[in-house]
């Protein structure tokens, strides 16, 4: 299996040089458009798209060979992209370019990318961190994808491909809860507070109601002052979350790497119903609503495949109510969780006497340990009915 890691670089071009990238954007974008308007709607075969349109194409937009199939290829892939979804391609806008190893070259020693645009290859510099380089340093990148971002600043998206290590054999698991009070909470008893998140985002999100207050009704002046300020704080918050889902995720991989074990998560689907579920007001919508589990899943994916931990997506049904130690249905309350099981009772076809209490995310995160465990355990799932007991009480009664 290769995995694909994208790596964004920020490129430093010359004010020459960022003139020619805006010509070759605009050029590309223009002669996907012509492609996908000249041709017939149904075609997505890039071989019969190339004859019909290459030579008009090179001659009109004055694309280079390579890129002028890039474009081609570009519509084949949105096409059918579209056609998945039902619907027609909207139009292109000049904000990316893809590349391919024969228009596109990395220089790792003085960290320059070329660049094939409208007339001629050009040496852009790059302006990057020690995590690209360390990334980029042993890497033959055969492919990459050059971007204009909203803000003006040019990007190159490079494709690295690495074969990552073979999932290990494990037979114990690290069961992770996800949630709101506990963004994650994993059956080693570590946590990762929501609180001071929470609290964070509440004022963000106060500032912005005030602002936008003031940018619909302020004088022309603040009007003016306060769209700059929108315009600096956006994507803070983005960023902010990425940087913590990033934080977050990272620990658990290292963790379960370092002892040899599995993740397991619960499947997310449905998990904004559950959360959702008691407060009904609008700030607690927002609150459940607004941390990006689904990026965290992401992350935590790839940096599984990365290190060659196994990640298990289990069925979260019942793993907050039931009680780890004997496994029958106890009462959550909030954060606490309290096992009600009858002393003497029976589970698994053992007497047990449980009583367990404590706190409900950590009983869920041992729940999805043992769940995982028991699905990539080398001799089988053992998670199961042992009826003994009850066949020992009915063999009793007859
Ligand atoms: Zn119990």
């Amino acid at each position: 299996m290769k995995q694909v890691l994208t790596v964004s670089c920020k490129l430093n071009p010359s004010t020459e040089q960022a003139l020619k990238i805006g010509a070759a954007l605009k050029a590309f974008a223009d002669a996907c458009t012509w492609i996908n308007t000249t041709t017939p709607e149904q075609l997505t075969n890039k071989t019969t798209m190339q004859t019909l349109v290459y030579y008009d194409c090179r001659t009109l937009f004055g694309l280079s060979a390579n890129l002028t199939v890039r474009a081609i290829a570009r519509v084949c892939a949105n096409r059918k992209a579209a056609k998945v979804k039902g619907r027609s391609v909207k139009g292109f806008a000049p904000t990316s370019i893809d590349y391919d190893a024969k228009i596109f070259g990395l220089n790792t020693k003085k960290w320059i990318v070329g660049l094939t645009l409208l007339d001629g290859r050009e040496q852009i510099a790059m302006s990057i961190g020690n995590y690209q380089r360390h990334l980029l340093s042993e890497a033959k990148p055969t492919s990459a994808t050059l971007t204009k971002r909203k803000d003006g600043t040019y990007h190159i998206n490079i494709q690295v491909k690495s074969t990552p290590p073979q999932p290990e054999e494990v037979t114990e698991c690290l069961g992770v809860d996800l949630g709101r009070t506990d963004i994650a909470h994993t059956s080693q008893g570590e946590f990762y507070c929501g609180q001071q998140l929470a609290d964070l985002r509440d004022k963000r999100s106060k500032q912005r109601a005030q602002l936008q207050h003031k940018a619909t009704k302020g004088t022309r002046s603040t009007r003016r002052r306060v769209r700059q300020l929108q315009q600096r704080l956006s994507g803070r918050e983005r960023r902010f979350q990425a940087n913590i889902n990033h934080t977050i995720s990272h620990r658990l991989v290292k963790q379960a790497k370092a002892k040899g074990w599995s993740i397991a998560i619960e499947d997310l689907a449905g998990i904004r119903e559950r959360t959702n579920k008691q407060p009904r007001n609008k700030t607690e919508r927002r609150r459940s609503n607004s941390w990006a589990f689904f990026q965290l899943r992401q992350f935590l994916a790839y940096k599984c495949v990365r290190s060659g931990v196994p990640l298990v997506l289990i069925n979260p049904a019942y793993t907050s109510q039931t009680c780890h130690c004997c496994h029958r249905i106890g009462e959550r309350q909030g954060k606490q969780f309290k096992c009600v099981a009858p002393p003497g009772g029976l589970a698994a076809g053992r007497l047990v006497d449980c009583g367990w209490h404590g706190d409900a995310d950590f009983n869920a995160a041992m729940n999805h340990s043992q769940l995982g465990a028991s699905v990539m355990c080398p001799r089988g799932p053992w998670m199961a009915c042992h009826l003994e007991g009850f066949r020992k009480l009915l063999a009793s009664c007859q």
